[in-house]
């Protein structure tokens, strides 16, 4: 019977292993058509102020991380987690995130001129590591800050920690060629890769973003409080600018101000919101300052 049950196990395991192969081929199909017929579209979150300083109130809106959103035909609106890791592996993200790019920078110059009392408003891009292995990453850049008529110092580059470790030195070139173009970087989801304390004074970063995962467990004095307050205070000695991401609660925002981080984002501000609302909300002036 054993025997039996166990041949079973094998066949409904190839049978659901064929099932994700013909799946991971149609959506591989997918992106390559939504590429062609621009099926994708940007979401925008918040990142607000929530320390502020003498001169400016805490709850003032930094700026906006992108986010890739996909708007299916027949699916709807698609999260990158149903499709990000594919188009990685097969390595249609850099045309994605290629075109992340000039569209992003296209509507913060389109914000700069249709709301200029409310600026500087700055946006966060997210980068694969794909991207960063593409040899001619700065020349693209060059390129669409220079048709746009944007400065540098405008747009972060988000990376992760997993990306930096494959080829550290390379990595540092770039990192610091676009440091030379005032352009900002940020680690994101720090905490979750691979110890990076040991070349993390080496990287011409700007700032680091603490993962989700800690924040949203933090509980007075647990470990993911510890984590945070550790990762708050080597920022500090680095000099770096820390993002909290991830933040759904008054609680979580209190001991992430306690704790001395400077910035912040998550759904106790504002989910990510479509290219028309952030517009609309730019319009109302009602986005630009967040009672904390
Ligand atoms: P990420 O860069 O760490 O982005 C933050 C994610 O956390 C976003 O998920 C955001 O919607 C979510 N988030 C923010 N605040 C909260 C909160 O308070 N609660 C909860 N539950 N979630 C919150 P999203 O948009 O689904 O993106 C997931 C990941 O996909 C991103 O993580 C990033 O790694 C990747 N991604 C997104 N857009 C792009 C892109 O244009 N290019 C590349 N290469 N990757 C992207
Ligand atoms: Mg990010
Ligand atoms: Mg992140
Ligand atoms: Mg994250």
């Amino acid at each position: 019977k054993a025997k039996a049950q166990r041949r079973n196990s094998y066949k409904i395991f190839d049978v659901k292993m064929h099932t994700q192969a013909v799946n991971r081929l149609t959506i591989e199909t997918d992106i390559r058509k939504a590429i062609e017929r621009e099926e994708f579209v940007i979401y925008y979150q918040p990142i607000v102020d929530i320390l502020g300083d003498g001169q400016s109130k805490a709850g003032r809106l930094i700026g906006f991380e992108a986010l890739l959103r996909w708007q299916h035909p027949t699916r709807g609106l698609v999260l990158p987690k149903e499709f990000v890791s594919i188009a990685e592996e097969t390595g249609l993200i850099v045309q994605i995130d290629r075109w992340m790019l000039y569209k992003a920078c296209q509507h913060l110059a389109d914000w700069k001129v249709k709301f200029a009392t409310h600026f500087p408003i700055k946006v966060n891009i997210n980068l694969s590591v794909q991207d960063i292995r593409q040899g001619n990453l700065i020349e693209y850049i060059d390129q669409i800050l220079a048709q746009i008529g944007l400065e540098g110092d405008c747009i972060t580059l988000e990376i992760t920690e997993s990306m930096l470790i494959e080829n550290i030195s390379q990595t540092i070139d770039l990192l610091s060629q676009l440091k030379s173009r005032k352009i900002k970087i940020s680690i994101d989801d720090f905490g979750t890769g691979y110890s990076s304390l040991n070349y993390l004074h080496r990287l011409p970063a700007d700032n680091l973003k603490i993962d989700r995962s800690f924040v949203s467990q933090m509980q007075q004095g647990n470990r993911n409080y510890q984590v945070v307050s550790t990762i708050i205070a080597l920022s500090n000695q680095l000099g770096l600018a820390v993002v909290a991401e991830g933040i759904e609660t008054p609680q979580q925002l209190q001991w992430l101000q306690e704790l001395g981080c400077e910035f912040g984002q998550g759904y106790l501000f504002s989910k990510p919101l479509s290219h028309q609302t952030v517009e609309a909300l730019l319009t109302t002036s009602k986005i630009l300052h967040y009672i904390l």
